[in-house]
């Protein structure tokens, strides 16, 4: 499997252009940086070779420099780097140090020092002393080429995507849309370079809502009302097949999936899920993933006690991670007494943890609300002081407009979960009304088990095509919100809009390329409408999160696939054996 890290200190963040001209600036400054002697001591050469090598690195750095520099010179580092295995600071540190050695006009001298130098790796001790531009250039890391069309900030996204053109082969990047990657000139060699010709760049999805793990209940039961699918097959179910190694496995699998679809960030609620923190920051995505709280006794925890016990320390375990934001779960108001819920609460403030649950997703939990407490699920949760900063409250599908007054003036964020409500016959929620009134709204596919998948790009599609149908208007959810649902929204209602759900200098560096090439896809007039109304998950090629790629040429670099599904299909047979 190829091993991304071996492209090294490639940026987790999108530098910002000045930060990048600073530091390339700063190497073109410094004298002589000559990587030849850096990288072989002139005393061990022959007196007659010191001067033909100190020659040799005075041009060679000079043509670093210079602008002859070109896609010739890119595509050896990259064959280096590919052939050997090699970072990309080694494999440019091992060609200066190759050419100096090749131009040595005493075949004797030069194969006696390849052989003594690189034969022996020596040249790896020097690694990281050579100032040459070409050098620092390249741990900059990744460079998009290509034809672009890069959407989106927020100014991007008002004006619809933004078109960036660019010979191949040139350095691109940025009219509208800052990616912070335009290099300088071809002198600099990207470590990574992704020829993005014909494709959209654009952010990583994020899924506001899932169970990760669920994937391996896939399709079990299907076309069953909620109550019904969850008391006799996903509860039992769970009883007897939930592990830490079920959880990993499914949790695997369903890395898997969201890197195959384009998804980079998701947001999850189960058990075990310091299992899924270890298995997501495994696949090298990120996840907001919160440890479940249920009234009743389940696979990790006997009481709601045990299981807040579990989720604090699990938060602090995973606080301040670069991938992995750990939350509480408490399930929804109708598993949960009022006592449980207020502590779960108090447990989020002091530990400054995000808070993931289910509200008002059926019309028997909004029953339930009325026979308990006359009173609605969001109502009621305002009654007891539930609500508070960094809330996602998932569905949101019964809701009145006094509910969404409480919502906004609460800044909670909803996922909305189109598919799921539709497969369960849940509802439909008001997700016009509730942006109108200003609340955030982010998409999420729920548990793969009522789905049937993790694909964001058909969640895109069906949120828009159900509140077109069932409003009777078919401007009432656009292509343009539906993608803004899918990545800045989300972000938002993740509380983390300043890190990622757009291509902006600073936040970091998650992104897709996604194929426009197919049949399906021709012609294309508006890649916004593209991107909602035709392409699927199997249309993205090249995945990177975090600054690493995790997917190149639809190749999963972080799992091994095949593995990944033997395992899963292993699963399956016990869980089939557990429903009969
Ligand atoms: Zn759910």
């Amino acid at each position: 499997m190829d091993d991304p890290q071996s492209f090294g200190n490639l940026p987790t963040r999108i530098p910002s252009r000045s930060a990048l001209r600073k530091a390339i600036t700063a190497a073109n400054r410094t004298p002589e940086p000559e990587c030849v002697p850096a990288l072989l001591p002139l005393a061990e050469l022959p007196p007659a070779q010191q001067a033909a090598v100190t020659e040799v690195a005075k041009r060679l750095v000079a043509s670093l420099r210079g602008r002859e520099l070109g896609i010739a010179r890119e595509n050896m580092v990259q064959g280096l780097l590919q052939e050997f295995s090699l970072s990309s600071e080694e494999g440019v540190a091992l060609m200066c140090l190759a050419e100096a050695l090749l131009r040595i006009p005493d075949a004797a001298t030069r194969d006696a020092l390849i052989r003594d130098k690189i034969g022996r790796g020596d040249w790896r001790a020097h690694l990281g002393q050579s100032t040459s531009p070409f050098v620092n250039a390249a741990t900059w890391g990744l460079l998009i080429t290509g034809k672009l069309v890069a959407t989106h900030d927020e100014a991007g996204l008002a004006n619809g995507l933004t078109r960036v053109t660019a010979r191949l082969g040139e350095p691109v990047i940025r009219k509208a849309v800052d990616l912070g990657m335009r290099l300088m000139g071809k002198q600099f060699v990207a470590g990574e370079t992704i020829d993005a010709t014909g494709q959209v760049v654009m952010p990583g999805l994020i899924n506001t809502h899932t169970h990760a793990p669920m994937v391996l209940y896939r399709g079990l039961a299907d076309d069953l009302a909620l109550m019904d699918w969850l008391q006799k097959y996903i509860f039992p179910a769970e009883a007897k097949t939930v592990s830490p190694e079920f959880v990993r496995a499914g949790t695997r699998l369903a890395a898997l999936e969201m890197i195959q679809s384009g998804t980079t960030a998701y947001a999850d609620m189960y058990y075990f899920e310091e299992e899924i923190a270890k298995a997501t920051k495994e696949a090298g995505i990120r996840g907001v993933l919160g440890q479940t709280i249920i009234q009743f006794p389940v696979p990790d925890a006997k009481t709601p006690a045990e299981g807040i016990a579990r989720a604090t320390a699990f938060i602090r375990q995973w606080s301040g991670d670069e991938l992995i934001v750990p939350a509480i779960a408490p399930h929804s108001m109708y598993t949960l007494e009022p006592a449980t819920l207020k502590e779960i609460r108090a447990v989020a403030t002091r530990e400054r943890a995000p808070v993931v649950i289910h509200l008002a997703e059926t019309r028997d939990e909004v029953k339930v609300a009325r026979d308990k407490y006359k009173s609605t699920p969001t109502a009621f949760l305002e009654s007891i002081g539930f609500w508070g900063e960094r809330t996602i409250a998932a569905h949101g599908v019964h809701v009145t407009p006094a509910d969404i007054r409480i919502l906004t003036k609460r800044r909670v964020g909803v996922s909305h979960n189109p598919e799921s409500n539709m497969k369960l016959a849940s509802g439909t929620s008001p997700v016009p009304a509730l942006q109108r009134a200003g609340v955030t709204v982010g998409l999420g596919t729920d548990g793969a088990a009522s789905n049937n998948d993790l694909d964001m790009f058909e969640a895109m599609r069906q949120a828009a095509f159900l509140h077109k149908l069932t409003s009777n208007d078919p401007s009432a959810l656009p292509a343009k919100t539906a993608l803004r649902m899918a990545t800045i929204d989300g972000a938002r209602a993740l509380g983390l809009e300043r890190e990622i759900g757009s291509l902006e200098t600073g936040k970091r560096a998650d992104l897709l390329v996604v194929s426009m090439r197919t049949a399906r896809q021709t012609p294309m007039y508006d890649p916004l409408s593209h991107l909602v109304y035709v392409t699927r998950g199997d249309d993205v090629q090249t995945v990177v999160v975090n600054g690493r790629t995790v997917m190149r040429n639809r190749k999963v670099l972080t799992l091994d696939e095949n593995a990944v599904i033997a395992e899963a299909n292993g699963w399956a047979q016990k869980v089939r054996a557990a429903v009969q």
